[in-house]
């Protein structure tokens, strides 16, 4: 790209509308890349601050391989945000969805309400479930992962947040390194849900640049890992202990049969601001 001598918002702006996205995305992307590149807020913009020449630089470069490539801008420009926190991301993490909050929010009223100490985490990813529970209760929370580059970061993230003490990570293919004597009074996961058939039809930001080990399942259901979870909780959970999911679309009522199966009762299912059946969960007693 040439030059840039001025930052103008109008002309990213008609760059994303002319790729095919809405003028709301484009606003919120280059509001967060400015944001990341040059610390400065849209209030600073309006009175008058501007970026460095070099920031605006990167700016319009990571805007045009944004639109060129549709790697995500979160990829892009390494963090997310997430429940109001900044979290490092990459390649190799899930980039944290807003719907997932509903799970997080969830777990941590029952935590915080029963008083729970142990809680656990699977397919923690960037950390973003795990750190923000540990954040807003006073349990200590175990987040594990089979991937060693999603636990790097969400090492990262603890110690950014200054969560160190009370969110810790460990590589585990679910309960694989958990140990018999370990017991949680909590136990919540997002686990991969895309039957891996429904890759051709996701959109190109999630297909070609988000992670297939924390997307996709083999069965065509989607089920896999709420089947291998739900089937080791109890084991792995106090007597009164919870499970908590979130699902995909039209899930909710095969996820609530897995775990009524297992033994869970008071299952509920919860809606997420969409109205989609997002979150699923219940407790052993
Ligand atoms: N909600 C994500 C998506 O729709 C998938 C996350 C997951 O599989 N846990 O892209």
């Amino acid at each position: 790209m040439n030059t840039i001598r001025e930052l103008k918002k109008s002309d990213l702006i008609k760059a994303y509308t002319d790729a095919g996205f809405s003028t709301e995305t484009a606003c919120a992307e280059i509001d967060f890349a400015i944001e990341v590149i040059s610390g400065l807020t849209p209030k600073d913009l309006i009175i008058g601050i501007m970026p460095s020449l070099k920031d605006i630089q990167k700016l319009y470069d990571t805007v045009q391989t944004r639109l060129s490539t549709r790697q995500p801008i979160a990829q892009l420009l390494g963090c997310s945000y997430f429940m109001g926190n900044k979290f490092e991301i990459s390649v190799n993490t899930l980039i944290p969805r807003p719907e997932t909050e509903l799970l997080v929010k969830t777990a941590i009223e029952i935590i915080n309400e029963k008083n729970f100490k142990q809680v656990l985490d699977i397919g923690t990813g960037c950390g973003c479930i795990a750190c923000m529970i540990a954040k807003h209760t006073k349990a200590q929370v175990l987040g594990v992962d089979i991937s060693n580059d999603a636990l790097k970061i969400s090492l990262n993230n603890a110690m950014h947040l200054d969560l160190m003490n009370r969110a810790l990570f460990r590589k585990s293919d679910l309960f694989s390194k958990i140990r018999e004597e370990e017991k949680f009074d909590f136990i919540v996961s997002n686990p991969p849900y895309i039957p891996y058939s429904e890759k051709p039809h996701l959109q190109t930001e999630v297909r070609e640049f988000e992670p297939d080990s924390a997307l996709f399942t083999s069965d065509n259901k989607g089920l896999e890992f709420y089947r291998k979870i739900t089937a080791l909780a109890p084991q792995y959970l106090n007597s009164s202990g919870y499970l908590a999911f979130e699902v995909g679309i039209k899930q909710a009522c095969d996820v609530k049969d897995l775990m009524s199966d297992a033994g869970f009762k008071n299952i509920d299912i919860l809606k997420d601001v969409s109205s989609v059946e997002r979150v699923v969960v219940g407790n052993l007693s």
